[in-house]
Formats: C-alpha cells, sequence, structure tokens
C-alpha cells in the first residue's frame, strides 16, 4: 500500500513485503510476510472491531489473522497456529493451494468480473459440467452457481416450490441452513439465529434429527414426521424436504443411512424434492465427494459452497435437470454468482481434490482423529462421545459421561485455551458444547499430530482434575 494523501487512510500502516524469518515454522513455501512499520497489536484490533462493528457478528478467537499457508496461519502479532477450522469447512485444500492460488492469479490476469447474466464466460460452464458429472446417480443434471451457502439454499427452496407449485418445506431441529431471512426460518435452533428477527417464512416444519447419543432414534425421527403429516400439514402441500447428511453446526450428528433412504422413500412417495445440503459436508471432507454418497441415495437438488472454491465466496445447486428448469429465464441468478475468479478457483480445487485424492486423505485424517480423540476420552470423563464421519470428526463435552448434561463452559473455556496454545478450534452443537474438528485435508500427519498434542495439553489447562478417569 502506497502512502496516500487520503484523509480517510490517515492513521493506516504502511505495508512493506520483506521474506518470511523468524518464525520456526516459516518454510520455503511461507509466502511473504507484509511487515508493517507500527504493526498492531492483537489488541489494537479488537479496539478498533467494537468500536466499528457490530456485536451481532462473533469470532471463536480475538486474534488478528495476518497470513497463512497449508494448515498454518499467523497472526499480526507473528505467533503461529495450526488450523483446525479451516474457516468453517472451506478450506480442504488448505490456506492458499498453490494450485488454486495460481488459477485464481491466471483469471485475474484476463478479467476478474463480467457478471455471468450480462457477457458469460466458459469457466461456469465448465464447473458446471464438472459438477454434474461428480453428482451421485445418473442425472442428467444441471448446476446453478450462487456466492453464498445461505443462497444456495434460498435457490434451492425457490427452484424446489416452481417445479412442483408447493410451498411448504421441512427441515430438522439442531440444522443450520444460514442467516438469511428464509434460511432462518429454515435452521432449528431459535437461539441465537431467529429470536428477535420478526416473522419467519411461512410453511416450514421442524422434525427431529437422529441423534443416538440423546435418544432419539430413526424411529423416533419418522413417527414426528407421520405426526407432522397428520396433524399439521397435507404432504401435498409440501415442496421439498432439506436434511444435512451430517449436522454441521448442530453437532456432527452422523444421519444413519436408513434415516436417508427412508427419506428418499418418503419423497417419493408424496411428490416432495429431497434437497441434501452438502455445503459443510461437501468435497472430500466425509471420505466421498459428498456426504449422501455414503447411504446410496440419490437426492433431487444439493447445496455446495464453502470447499468448493478453497476460499473463494461460491456456491451451487447441483440437481436434476428435470427440476432444476423450472423456474422460468430470469428467475434465477445473481450479480457475483459464480464469479471468474471463483469458478476458476473451483476448478483447480476439483483437480487438487482428485490428484492428491484427498478422499482417501480424509479417511486417513479421520481414523488418526477419532482414534486420538478415544483416547483422550477414555481418560477425560468431560468427552460424552466421539463421532464422525472421515474427517469430520467431533467430540461432545459433558460433566461426568452424562449426555444430558452438556458443558458449553468448558467448550468455550477449551477453545480459548487452544488458541492461548496456537490452535484454531471450532465450537458447534445445540447445547453449544461440541469441538468439531474441520482441518484441511492437505494437512502433513505431522501438524495433525502437533495440533492434537496441543489440544491435549489445552485439555489439561481447563477441564477439572475431577474430569480425569
Ligand atoms: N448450510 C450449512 C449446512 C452450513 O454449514 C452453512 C454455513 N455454516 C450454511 C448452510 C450457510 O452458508 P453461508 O454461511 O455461506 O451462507
Amino acid at each position: 500500500m502506497a502512502d496516500s494523501a487520503d484523509p480517510r487512510l490517515a492513521g493506516a500502516t504502511r505495508l512493506t513485503s520483506t521474506a518470511a524469518s523468524g518464525t520456526p515454522a516459516a518454510s520455503a513455501a511461507t509466502p511473504p510476510v507484509a511487515r508493517r512499520d507500527t504493526p498492531p497489536t492483537n489488541a489494537d484490533l479488537a479496539r478498533r472491531r467494537t468500536a466499528a462493528i457490530p456485536r451481532g457478528i462473533t469470532h471463536s478467537l480475538a486474534v488478528y489473522a495476518e497470513r497463512a499457508v497449508n494448515a498454518e496461519l499467523w497472526d499480526v502479532e507473528g505467533r503461529r497456529y495450526l488450523d483446525f477450522a479451516s474457516g468453517i469447512a472451506v478450506l480442504n485444500t488448505g490456506h492458499l493451494h498453490p494450485r488454486v492460488q495460481a488459477a485464481i492469479a491466471t483469471q485475474l490476469g484476463q478479467f476478474s468480473h463480467a457478471c455471468f447474466q450480462v457477457t458469460p464466460y466458459e469457466s461456469y460452464v465448465a464447473l458446471a459440467e464438472r459438477l454434474n458429472g461428480l453428482a451421485p446417480g445418473p442425472g442428467p443434471w444441471k448446476t446453478i452457481f450462487l456466492t453464498t451457502g445461505a443462497e444456495a439454499v434460498e435457490n434451492a427452496i425457490k427452484i424446489a416450490r416452481f417445479h412442483t407449485r408447493r410451498s411448504g418445506v421441512i427441515a430438522f431441529s439442531g440444522g443450520f441452513h444460514g442467516r438469511t431471512l428464509a434460511c432462518i426460518a429454515l435452521t432449528g435452533k431459535v437461539q441465537p439465529y431467529k429470536a428477535g428477527f420478526g416473522a419467519m417464512m411461512p410453511e416450514v416444519y421442524h422434525a427431529p434429527y437422529p441423534m443416538p447419543y440423546h435418544g432419539i432414534g430413526v424411529e423416533d425421527a419418522f413417527a414426528a414426521l407421520e405426526q407432522l403429516f397428520k396433524a399439521d400439514v397435507d404432504p401435498q402441500r409440501i415442496a421439498a424436504i432439506i436434511v444435512e447428511p451430517v449436522l454441521g453446526e448442530g453437532g456432527f450428528y452422523v444421519a444413519p443411512p436408513e434415516f436417508l433412504q427412508r427419506l428418499r422413500a418418503l419423497c417419493d412417495a408424496h411428490g416432495i424434492v429431497l434437497i441434501v445440503d452438502e455445503i459443510q459436508t461437501g468435497f472430500a471432507r466425509t471420505g466421498r465427494m459428498f456426504a449422501v454418497e455414503h447411504s446410496g441415495v440419490v437426492p433431487d437438488l444439493m447445496t455446495v459452497a464453502k470447499s468448493i472454491a478453497g476460499g473463494v465466496p461460491l456456491s451451487a445447486v447441483i440437481g436434476l435437470a428435470g427440476i432444476m428448469d423450472a423456474p422460468l429465464p430470469g428467475g434465477l441468478g445473481g450479480t457475483y454468482a459464480g464469479s471468474p475468479l471463483a469458478c476458476a478457483a473451483g476448478l483447480a480445487v476439483l483437480d487438487v481434490i482428485a490428484e492428491e485424492r484427498l478422499a482417501e486423505r480424509a479417511l486417513h485424517i479421520g481414523a488418526l482423529l477419532t482414534a486420538r480423540l478415544r483416547d483422550l476420552q477414555s481418560r477425560w470423563s468431560c468427552i460424552g462421545e466421539v463421532r464422525g464421519l472421515g474427517a469430520m470428526v467431533a467430540m461432545e463435552l459433558v460433566h461426568d459421561r452424562d449426555p444430558h448434561r452438556p458443558d458449553a463452559d468448558l467448550t468455550r473455556a477449551l477453545v480459548q485455551a487452544a488458541g492461548r496454545r496456537g490452535l484454531i478450534l471450532l465450537s458447534c452443537g445445540i447445547y453449544a458444547n461440541v469441538i468439531r474438528f474441520l482441518a484441511p485435508l492437505t494437512m502433513s500427519d505431522g501438524h495433525l499430530a502437533e495440533g492434537l498434542a496441543i489440544l491435549e495439553a489445552a485439555l489439561e489447562d481447563v477441564a477439572v482434575t475431577t474430569s480425569r478417569t
């Protein structure tokens, strides 16, 4: 950034580029460090943030990122962190994968924006073709691109409504589908997502999601759906059922294959569109390109986002052509939807997933993580359950192995303790008592082991001695 007379930049610090050095973890692959003459501290930025940004958006750690590569991130004070969060499941291919970075740079040398609705470009078409080829089942499939996960969900609902000419939607308690106005109606958690935001989109119904750890089985979920159709709504009014194959924000409860298979049959019986939300589960995270593949179920529509483009905002609805073509020309779209930079990144991400066999890597990482967490569980009574699918793994923290006594305080404390020791962890869960592991699939075994050692030390810091068994 050059010095500027622009008064808006008064007080802004000047950036100069120097080679990475001084950090033990700095390597040849580490990008140049942006050094400031008067670097802001995390505390400086926290003060500015409080004054400039509303409290409605929160963050896990009060440390400010300066640069990152693969599974490592450095804050503005030069401290190094291992990243077990991937910016909420966005970086299955790691921070700045060289292939993705190069694809974005090449596109940036050509054009950064044209708007597909104005002057279309090949990368949008090519990425749609690639995703159609990866969708489970014979199709034929079509894909439309949007920008955020919530936007993909909204568009999937619009398409299902238009196709069926019905308006009702069934979603699941504990599910998460985004923060826009239609999406918060679908999201199955009142605090903090719905409360205070006024009337919700009408005709949205919630059914229980199977959570064996909390005593909810597949039969319970289907009994509730049956009751819903008896007491609340005619299935002929339902346009879509939207379901996550593994609850993401809700706590990494894995849908038993039978649950998804029975949902498929229910949708077929009533002409309902089955939407599988793969926004958090997609792109090799669970050991398959899409998590629904573990069940053999073929959805009608899939929403994808996050790891689709390695950190560039991009989302999509992939769906059966006969359904996707329902809305009239002009009924779908968005100025930035499927931006050229994002499509270029998306194509590179798909190459990396295939060439680096990231689905297999997810199974390997998942096995290492699960084994280590189960070992911790045998020694710490605060770890109630370890569960997951592939590299989408979580541990649920409770008091004294009791599933009915969630320990949200310990969960919060553990995230902070890990942060102080140099590990970025994320929590989730309907009771805010689950630690979820979303390390890049490109993370080395060495970094994974280092991160797990930090996790154990952080647990020692915060778990009361009585929780050791
Ligand atoms: N669906 C699922 C399953 C998600 O995990 C998320 C984000 N956590 C969303 C939808 C919303 O995505 P976005 O935040 O990009 O709008």
